[in-house]
């Protein structure tokens, strides 16, 4: 069972998680827990404004010692690593200067420091509960501080979880790597954190406990009217995180599939709400699509190879260039002499001098991606066809199409200006009010 930042923000929705996971002790759960919401931010700003001279952690201790107070929890709890996290921020004034590597360890406190609180309070509450620190299970990853990826697990964590009395509540989000330096699995990595544990200790379903009633049909930020998805596919779940939903991080179903492991994600507001299912196999509803992911912005680029070259020479080189950067990037249009791609504004800036050595590169700032998800394929063309007249009709221009031979997600690259009416449109056509 994993919650959220907002499932443990304060005093009041930590009482909501301890009567949940009360509820479903007989299930012997092991619990993964986030920073409470805000704190891996108010940490990150905190070790900038460190190397800049300025160390301190007195708001941020703050905040940990109110909601021990509003859980009549001993207000000295935390001080041992609230002291800890002082030092190691006077020791980046003195530097002056932080890398990836030691923003990763600041940001660990937010979820050490929770995983404590929460813990205390489920013992206080009468269910005995440890607060673990993720890489004492052997969670290891790669040294890519700021986005790390998991060493395989090799039964690690099964063994170490096996040992454990108790409801052991862990550390999302961060783990160490083989040197034993802290590292993080990317911002809201502690939905991958539980589907890793999930999957080291073959739990029989992987909670994730958010404050939606599970994965909607579109952003509810966007389209108030998105509708709950009752039920879909690991396939279709990872396409809409892949394609920029922002409610599961992209990594969390690999290990789940690997191991068959449903996903639950449910609403810790609402615990009796049935949330969103997500299965191996595909489900089928008769709809078209299962749901529509949007990301803003992008940078189109369109990489005209030099003449000389062989396709396969360019296109070779091309992945090569993105894969030492560690760069994913979006749908993806070629032609004998050309590659488009859609790529993260931020990451683009640093990679197109590179680009450049392959040849001409024409770019298009402020763009957004669209994904319509499901069986857009399927319908003989229908659905896809439906995509691209309610955009024409909605005014919305398209600047470039992708969808797979598998036809599961047709994308879209339009301005970031029209992304809203895009997919507030698209969402009114394949999900009208009431069905
Ligand atoms: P947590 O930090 O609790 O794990 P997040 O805040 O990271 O959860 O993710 C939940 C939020 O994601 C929701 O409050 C909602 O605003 C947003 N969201 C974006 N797209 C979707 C979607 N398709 N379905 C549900 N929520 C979504
Ligand atoms: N606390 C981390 C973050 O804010 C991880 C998470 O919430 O999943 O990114
Ligand atoms: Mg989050």
């Amino acid at each position: 069972m994993k919650f959220g930042g907002s499932s443990v923000s304060d005093g009041r929705t930590i009482r909501q998680v301890a009567a949940i996971v009360q509820e479903r002790a007989q299930q012997r759960p092991a619990l993964v827990v986030s920073a409470h919401a805000g704190i891996t931010d108010a940490l990150l700003a905190m070790a900038e404004k460190a190397a800049a001279g300025d160390a301190d952690t007195n708001a941020i201790a703050a905040r940990h010692r109110d909601v021990l107070a509003e859980l009549c929890l001993p207000h000295d709890l935390l001080d041992p690593l609230l002291d800890e996290l002082a030092d190691c921020v006077r020791g980046v004034q003195l530097v002056g200067a932080v890398n990836p590597k030691v923003m990763d360890h600041l940001a660990s406190y937010g979820e050490r420091l929770c995983a404590r609180t929460v813990a205390a309070f489920l013992s206080a509450e009468g269910l005995p509960a440890h607060a673990v620190d993720a890489w004492d299970l052997g969670l290891l990853t790669d040294s890519a501080f700021g986005r790390a990826r998991p060493l395989p697990d090799e039964g690690r964590i099964g063994r170490a979880i096996a040992l454990l009395e108790g409801v052991p509540v862990i550390t999302g989000f961060i783990a160490k790597d083989r040197e034993g330096h802290v590292t993080t699995l990317g911002r809201n990595g502690s939905d991958y954190s539980a589907a890793l544990i999930g999957a080291g200790v073959k739990a029989a379903e992987i909670q994730i406990w958010k404050d939606v009633d599970g994965v909607r049909t579109a952003d509810p930020r966007l389209v108030p009217a998105a509708l709950p998805i009752r039920e879909m596919s690991f396939d279709e779940a990872s396409e809409l995180s892949a394609f920029g939903s922002k409610v599961l991080h992209p990594a969390t179903m690999a290990p789940a599939m690997s191991r068959g492991i449903p996903v639950r994600v449910l609403n810790t507001e609402e615990p009796m709400a049935r949330g969103t299912l997500i299965v191996a196999g595909s489900v089928r509803d008769g709809r078209p699509v299962r749901g529509i992911a949007h990301r803003l912005a992008l940078l189109l680029c369109t990489i005209t190879a030099q003449r000389i070259q062989p396709q396969h020479v360019f296109l070779a080189r091309l992945f090569e260039l993105l894969s030492a950067r560690g760069v994913d990037v979006s749908p993806i249009a070629l032609s004998p002499a050309t590659a488009t791609i859609a790529i993260d504004s931020v990451l683009a800036e640093s990679l197109l001098p590179e680009l450049r050595t392959l040849g001409d590169v024409r770019c298009e700032r402020d763009q957004a991606l669209v994904g319509v998800v499901g069986e857009v394929g399927a319908m003989g063309g229908g659905a896809a066809a439906m995509v691209l007249s309610t955009l024409a009709e909605s005014g919305v221009p398209v600047r470039c199409t992708s969808q797979g031979a598998r036809g599961s997600t047709l994308a879209v690259v339009i301005n970031d200006t029209d992304c809203r009416r895009a997919v507030t449109k698209l969402h009114e056509r394949f999900f009208p009010t009431g069905t």
